[in-house]
């Protein structure tokens, strides 16, 4: 690991400028992805800002009915909390399956919406790879695939995002809100947060250096019966090959949000209009841009029984 210096944050605007106009300078949440990256010499932060002391720790009702989650939560304090438990059952249930207990108690809502692929050439610094070293290539193009994504890929990266709470706060319609160094704040939908690989899959959000998340909201709560499939080579403590997020109502109308499948958690609303016909209908304009690999294209097919199974569950 290389050498840092450390801070701890005073203010939310005291982090957010402390990381401005230095690109050498992370905050720490949890640390649980950043410490392992750090360790890998992966990512090389010169400076380290811990924000753990900001407090950011509660869970609040809003005046609109929903909830806003502090940046600081853990995974295991949000999923066992009694109002997502009963309201946003799909948040609660995707953070389940997510990680391990250890790891959850630890994690933040923001350290897990900010972690990287688990894509095994960008962890191999040996290899090229244009996240970690962007214009040297892209291993897994023509390499090992099988995890990768299938749609919303690009010629430079088919890297996936790894979360599965983002999967749900996608399908819920979450916001994530943010303090810039200057002191504005932003408010940014979920559907707009994480980036599509493109030309620079190195840049993963439109999140401005410096800008720091400090909540995510989550909009009155929608009903329906909230299903999260996983679909993974163990049964736990494993990523997910591919996952289903669905909120299905009793009419049969619901949404529907993948992971495991693109660099973004995967959502396309013009699809969930078909859910009342079924998986099939559905997963033929969710994934009518998939370009997968030879390795991955099972993928294709799981999300499609994934659904269905979701869909059945639903229905009782
Ligand atoms: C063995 C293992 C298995 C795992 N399995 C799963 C799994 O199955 N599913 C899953 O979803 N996850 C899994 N994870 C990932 C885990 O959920 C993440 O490591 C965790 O959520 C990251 O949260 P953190 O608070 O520790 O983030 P950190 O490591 O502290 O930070 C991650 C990134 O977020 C940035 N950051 C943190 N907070 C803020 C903020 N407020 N504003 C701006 N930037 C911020 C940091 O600078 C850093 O870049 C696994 C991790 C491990 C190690
Ligand atoms: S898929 Fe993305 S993360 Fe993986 S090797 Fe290619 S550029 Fe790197």
């Amino acid at each position: 690991m290389r050498a840092f210096t450390y801070e701890r944050a005073s203010s939310v605007e005291a982090a957010a400028q402390a990381a401005a106009g230095n690109r050498e300078a992370k905050f720490i949440a949890g640390g649980t992805n950043l410490l392992d990256l750090m360790k890998l010499e992966i990512e090389t932060p010169t400076h380290l800002i811990d924000v753990n002391g900001l407090g950011l720790d509660t869970i609040e009702a809003t005046p609109d009915g929903g909830l806003r989650i502090g940046a600081m939560v853990r995974n295991t304090d949000l999923a066992s909390h009694e109002v997502v438990r009963r309201d946003y059952g799909l948040l609660s249930r995707a953070l389940l399956a997510g990680a391990s207990g250890q790891l959850r108690n630890k994690a933040t809502t923001s350290g897990n919406l900010l972690q990287r692929t688990r894509c095994p050439y960008f962890y191999d610094t040996n290899q090229p790879c244009n996240k970690r070293t962007p214009g040297s290539g892209c291993s897994a193009i023509g390499g090992y695939s099988r995890q990768n994504a299938v749609v919303g890929v690009s010629d430079a990266c088919i890297a996936t995002h790894p979360s599965d709470m983002a999967i749900a706060m996608r399908a819920l319609d979450a916001v994530v809100e943010t303090v810039k160094p200057d002191g504005s704040k932003r408010a940014i939908p979920m559907a707009d947060f994480h980036r599509l690989p493109g030309d620079t899959p190195h840049i993963e959000t439109v999140l401005e250096q410096g800008e720091f998340i400090t909540a995510v909201v989550l909009p009155a709560p929608i009903g329906g019966k909230q299903i999260y499939r996983k679909v993974r080579d163990r049964a736990s403590y494993a990523f997910a090959l591919i996952s289903v997020g669905a909120i299905i109502q009793p009419d049969g109308t619901g949404r529907v949000a993948v992971g495991g499948v693109a660099h973004k958690p995967w959502r396309v609303e013009a699809a969930e209009a078909e859910l009342p016909k079924g998986a099939r209908a559905t997963a033929s304009i969710l994934l009518a841009d998939a370009r997968p690999t030879e390795q991955n294209r099972f993928k294709v097919d799981l999300v499609e029984r994934a659904l269905g199974a979701a869909i059945a569950e639903a229905k009782g």
